[in-house]
């Protein structure tokens, strides 16, 4: 019998390729991973360079575009996904399993995993426990590495350059994942000037404020004063669930809203960009303004996806 059976192919010996955090990404690595979407998005690269490969996705938390553009990023290099897109409610974490055993049990089946999940660290605990790379795709009020460098990527697609920037981020900076990734890797270029726009209470956390050495920081709850003198203006959406109240969300929602007229502040050069989804935020009107870059921003999505997997996996 034993003959006839197909063992499961090696896994390598060296230590896996994780991406739980800013702190994963070294500037060379940044930089690798931007020239790699943009050979991607050019559609220059070898065909199907993770043919027979698989990847896991795991959701604990809603997602649209990050899952989404994971496994579009994974089909188009020529692996396949397997997908939990409720794993709070559609794995065994229902019947009480830690994230620990779940990630050790996903690892013998697939060669990666994306992991978004609402505590802030499990990311990193899932790599402590798996055997292939673990890719953050958000953990909770922590960091959205992926979309740091996505967002990245469309700074410097629109403006032609990532160093010597005002940009201005704005809204839910306590909570808000995207900001606080995106603020750590801004301030890894020079000469960036970063305006944190937001309520006193919704303050960007001393945990990233301490480690923005290079950059110079100003705080402000003022956005209309702050935006005309941006190169690009980061909206996020105040983020509901992570309050302890509805009533306390409400105190916030709809604090800043970019309108058609507000839009007459920012620069012409400038433009604005959100995560998304917007609750409100950025009025649809602002759709038509070229300056509005944010769809094209989660399009390039696709190509940072397809540049971290193939990093992870491939070569
Ligand atoms: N989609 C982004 C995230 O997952 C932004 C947001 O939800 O506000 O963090």
């Amino acid at each position: 019998m034993r003959d006839t059976l197909t063992a499961p192919p090696a896994r390598t010996q060296v230590p896996p390729r994780h991406l739980t955090g800013p702190n994963d990404l070294s500037l060379p690595l940044i930089e690798q991973l931007l020239d790699d979407a943009a050979v991607f998005e050019r559609g220059d690269a070898e065909a199907a360079p993770l043919r027979g490969r698989l990847l896991a996705t795991l959701f604990y938390e809603p997602s649209t575009r990050t899952r989404f553009s994971f496994e579009a990023a994974m089909h188009r290099l020529g692996g396949q996904v397997l997908s939990a897109e409720n794993a709070a409610q559609a794995s065994s974490a229902a019947k009480g399993e830690s994230l620990e055993d779940a990630i050790r049990i996903v690892s013998g089946y697939a060669d990666a995993i994306v992991l978004r999940h609402p505590e802030v660290g499990a990311v990193e605990r899932a790599a402590r426990a798996a055997e292939v790379p673990v890719i953050s795709g958000g953990d909770g009020a922590g960091h959205h590495p992926t979309q740091a460098l996505l967002d990245l990527y469309t700074i410097k697609k629109e403006l032609g350059r990532l160093h010597h920037l005002r940009i201005g981020l704005a809204g839910d900076l306590r909570h808000g994942r995207t900001a606080r990734s995106l603020a750590l890797l801004l301030s890894r270029f020079p000469g960036n000037e970063l305006i944190m726009i937001s309520p006193p209470e919704l303050r960007m956390g001393t945990d990233v404020l301490d480690q923005l050495n290079e950059a110079r920081v100003d705080e402000t709850d003022d956005l209309h004063g702050a935006i005309t003198g941006l190169d690009v203006l980061y909206q996020t959406r105040i983020q509901a669930e992570r309050f302890a109240s509805l009533d306390e969300y409400e105190r916030y929602r709809g604090v800043y809203v970019m309108t058609v007229d507000v839009m007459h502040r920012l620069p012409e050069h400038a433009i604005l960009m959100h995560p998304l989804p917007r609750a409100g935020e950025i009025d649809p009107l602002v759709d038509a303004d070229p300056r509005a870059a944010y769809f094209r921003q989660a399009r390039n999505g696709l190509w940072i996806r397809m540049a971290v997997l193939d990093w992870a996996m491939g070569r």
